[in-house]
């Protein structure tokens, strides 16, 4: 492409982005062909889709080199950054995008891991990648993302939040299981087996096995109805519609 013509098709994809909602969501960024070549997240669309197309000298090679082979752009919409997040992620697992993978080179981006080598394991994020016995997930694009997703699978799973060493030190639990957001291994309040099934939970949302993870967390809801254990039958639910809510877009 010579450079009026590259100058052309920028000022056209920016026309495009100014009708780009102000709300989160994912972008999709195709070349000539259709090839899905970028995913990403935002919280603000308009905002950082054009972010890429100002071309500042601020842009990283890398993102110019990305920028010269956009063709079109599309997005989808969510209602959090959160979804956004999970989203993008199913995206680029799917679409495997050129500029996405190129990311894997560069170790400062952030990685969701799961500590599953501990009795009681629960999730971090991680900028290294090591042969610790951890899962590690990504590398994603904003670690503001991951911290929002290990609150979610935290919080809807009952997972720790707390260190080992704080965990190790407890003899009662903290406020987290008071709230109902944690099932207190500190004290052994759950076994080892119940909470590694939490655990698999929790994984199986970031893989993407969304539909196991629903009928696991239905049957307990209905156990604990059956049971008379409203309180805990009304918080899967909850957990449930959360999920739900994200599968949904
Ligand atoms: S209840 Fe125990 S295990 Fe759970 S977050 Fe608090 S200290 Fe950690």
């Amino acid at each position: 492409m010579t450079q009026p013509e590259e100058q052309n098709k920028i000022d056209e994809l920016k026309d495009l982005v100014k009708g780009f909602p102000q709300e989160p969501g994912v972008y999709i960024m195709k070349n000539i062909r259709g090839t899905v070549i970028y995913v990403g997240k935002a919280k603000s669309l308009r905002s950082r889709v054009r972010s890429y197309l100002s071309q500042s000298k601020d842009l990283s090679v890398k993102t110019q080199f990305l920028v010269s082979h956009i063709h079109s752009i599309e997005y989808l919409l969510t209602n959090t950054e959160v979804e956004a997040f999970l989203l993008e992620a199913s995206l680029i697992k799917k679409h495997r995008p050129r500029y996405n993978i190129r990311l894997k080179d560069d170790k400062s981006y952030p990685y969701l891991r799961c500590s599953k080598a501990d009795n009681f394991p629960r999730f971090y994020l991680s900028r290294k990648v090591a042969r610790d016995g951890s899962l590690y997930f990504g590398p994603y694009t904003s670690g503001t993302s991951v911290r929002e997703t290990i609150k979610f699978l935290n919080q809807t799973f009952k997972i720790r939040d707390c260190t080992d060493t704080y965990m190790k030190n407890r003899q009662r639990p903290c406020m987290t299981y008071q709230i109902g957001r944690c099932t207190a291994p500190c004290v052994d309040y759950i076994s080892e087996k119940e909470y590694a099934v939490d655990v698999e939970s929790a994984l199986e949302l970031l893989r993407g096995q969304d539909q196991q993870v629903i009928d696991r967390l239905t049957a307990k809801m209905k156990a604990a109805a059956q049971e008379e254990r409203f309180e805990a039958a009304a918080k899967l639910r909850d957990s449930i519609f959360a999920i739900e809510a994200i599968l949904q877009k």
